[in-house]
């Protein structure tokens, strides 16, 4: 049966009958409680839980129905079996009815109450092991839910710092470190996706680019971190002056623009005059100054004939130059209509011209030979120079433009640097072909602009270039400006640095028409200074540009470094440089520029036409 001893209370008034049924039970190994009235038996029961009870009906007092009506009433014993013990038939259905699980017919037979009894003991066994089984299953049941709700839990909180970190990463991928705003690339996004529903829907919304007038002024007089945090407020003063459904961005430097797509009936005037109040409301402070701030805004309406951010750029930059010309904090609307009867049209079409020119490789690779001087100054064999010059092939007039008509243009729409890239790329390439020349070949000069000089990925551009096509950089000479490279000074240094060690070259061009003081130009690392054209061209007639060019001289001579002087178009002028000891010439005299090939490469450089005496 089982290894566990049940209890079993006995209840009679009669205690002859208590020992028949305790002798009767004996064998089946139960503890026995006795009981000889039913208020006994209650608190027995009470006291301890038996696991069966044999209950006489018949008992002064209170009755066996009584006592067993009072069990079942208890909630903890409620379930406790009773087989009642009786004389009479017909108290059998009346202990049924009160919540008896059997009867025992009295005189006691052994045989009857061993097989009831133990009946009733194997039903409760197997009650407590279902109920046992129960609550192990309860258990198992409660701890799995437990663990899942852990491993939701964690779960829960490993889909929310991935989405966290998916999220920081789109935001930081689409925003401004300094001001927090959207950045450029985030604009060029949002700008692109509005024009392609324009195209699909029409409709129209409004650009606008702003840029802070003074904020070269604080960067240079307070320092960046003061630049930094007028960045900061200014953002926040133009954010708040803006409606949810604005898409603010900031595009680099100092300059920020504005998307709205719900513009008013002036199309866009009226939130610049707005951010404008917000602007002349706010004064920056910087420990103890205060700067009054203004703003230019260009102002331009986005409609179907803008296809691309780039020309949409294109258009803001062009409204924005004509604004900075009109004076501090002004706001110009770009109307293609009125532009293309100012003036300024040519520059509208400059920047479209240059933009669609870059895109269909319309720049031509020219270059003028430089022509030896002062034998004393080279080797055995003067060794080719040549400077590269840019040209523009302008499809739609049949003709060559020149770098004086459009490198103006293409600095102020910044398109500046990849034009240069452009050379560098062409001259590079074609070095490529020809290894055979390199013995030959001096070096070729390349011009690059400031804009060109300050971008800090120029130098491992070229590098990779040279690496790649096995170019040696001694074959390069870059030419920079006098004043591009003072106005420059930190960034060209570490520039000039770097290409140094490849090997490259670098020419301090415009000699004197920056007029930089001698001490700056020692501080950077030239090879060679060029003396600007303007003063080379009619020195055989003007004593002041000769006086001038003398001086130059005698100054490159100081700092050890070969002179180049250029436009040099007659053979008075040749005759005079040569007396004042210049190493080299450029000019229309020697040689026109004309396109460069690896042909007119192999034929200067093989025929030995440098080394052909000057005229
Ligand atoms: P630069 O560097 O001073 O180049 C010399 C300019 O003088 C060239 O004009 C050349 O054609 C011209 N020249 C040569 N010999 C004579 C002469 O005997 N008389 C006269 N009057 N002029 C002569 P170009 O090609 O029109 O270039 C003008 C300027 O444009 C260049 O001045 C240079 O600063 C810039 N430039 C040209 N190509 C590039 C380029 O690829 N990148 C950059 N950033 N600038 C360039
Ligand atoms: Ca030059
Ligand atoms: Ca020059």
């Amino acid at each position: 049966m089982t290894g566990i001893k049940l209890t079993v209370l006995i209840v009679d008034d009669t205690p002859e009958n208590i020992d028949v049924l305790s002798a009767v039970l004996e064998g089946l190994g139960c503890e026995l409680m006795v009981a000889t009235s039913g208020p006994r038996a209650l608190e027995l029961a009470g006291r301890r839980r038996p696991d069966l009870i044999l209950l006489d009906v018949m008992m002064p007092g209170m009755d066996g129905f009584e006592v067993c009506r009072r069990l079942k009433a208890d909630m903890s014993l409620a379930e406790v079996p009773v087989i009642f013990v009786t004389a009479r038939a017909d108290d059998i259905s009346t202990g049924f009815a009160v919540g008896g699980a059997d009867y025992i017919t009295k005189p006691i037979n052994a045989d009857e109450v061993l097989a009831r009894v133990r009946h009733q003991v194997e039903r409760q066994v197997l009650l407590r092991d279902l109920r046992d089984a129960n609550r192990s299953l309860e258990e198992r049941v409660r701890e799995r839910t437990a663990e899942l709700t852990l491993a939701n839990r964690q779960l829960r909180v490993e889909i929310n710092e991935r989405r966290y970190m998916q999220d920081r990463l789109n935001y930081l991928a689409t925003h401004d470190f300094v001001t927090r705003q959207h950045n450029r690339g985030a604009l060029d996004a949002h700008v692109s996706e509005l024009l392609a529903r324009i195209q699909r829907q029409a409709g129209s919304a409004v650009f606008l680019l702003i840029d802070i007038d003074q904020f070269r002024l604080v960067n240079e007089t307070c320092g960046c971190i003061a630049g930094d945090e007028l960045l900061r407020q200014f953002a926040e003063l133009v954010a708040g002056a803006l409606s949810r459904t604005d898409f603010f961005a900031r595009t680099g430097g100092d300059k920020f623009a504005v998307v709205s797509e719900d513009p008013s009936e002036d199309g866009g005037a009226a939130l610049a005059r707005q951010i404008h109040q917000h602007i002349s409301e706010f004064e920056f402070q910087w420990e103890e100054r205060a700067f009054k701030l203004a703003a230019t805004i260009a102002v331009v309406r986005i409609q179907r004939d803008i296809v691309s951010f780039d020309q949409l750029m294109l258009m803001a930059d062009e409204a924005a130059y004509r604004a900075k010309r009109e004076g501090r904090g002004a706001i110009v609307i770009h109307d293609p209509k009125r532009s293309a009867a100012e003036p300024h049209r040519e520059s509208i079409n400059w920047a479209l011209v240059l933009f669609d020119a870059l895109k269909q490789q319309r720049l031509r690779l020219y270059a003028q030979r430089l022509e030896p001087l002062a034998a004393a100054s080279q080797g055995p064999v003067p060794l080719l120079h040549v400077e590269t010059l840019a040209r523009l092939w302008d499809a739609v007039r049949g003709k060559l433009l020149m770098p004086t008509q459009f490198i103006a243009p293409a600095e102020r729409f910044h398109l500046i640097t990849d034009i240069d890239r452009w050379m560098i790329d062409q001259v590079i390439q074609l070095l490529a072909e020809v290894p055979e020349l390199h013995p030959g070949i001096g070096q070729v000069a390349i011009n690059l602009s400031a804009i060109s000089v300050r971008d800090g990925t120029l130098a491992g551009y070229v590098a990779g270039l040279l690496a790649r096509h096995q170019v040696p950089g001694r074959l390069l000479c870059f030419e920079i400006t006098e004043t591009q490279a003072i106005t420059n000074l930190q960034s060209a240094t570490g520039f000039m640095q770097q290409l140094h060690d490849l090997g490259c070259r670098f020419s301090l061009d415009d000699f004197g028409s920056g007029f930089a003081s001698f001490t700056y130009l020692r501080r950077l690392p030239f090879d060679s200074i060029k003396i600007d054209g303007m003063f080379v061209r009619d020195m055989d007639t003007d004593d002041v540009h000769s006086g001038m060019v003398r001086s130059m001289a005698e100054m490159g001579r100081l700092l050890g470094k070969p002179v180049v002087a250029e436009c040099v178009e007659n053979e008075r002028v040749a005759g005079q440089l040569r007396e004042l000891g210049i190493d080299w010439a450029q000019g229309f005299a020697f040689h026109q520029p004309e396109p460069l090939t690896a042909d007119l490469l192999r034929r200067w450089v093989g025929v030995g036409a440098v080394a052909q005496q000057p005229v």
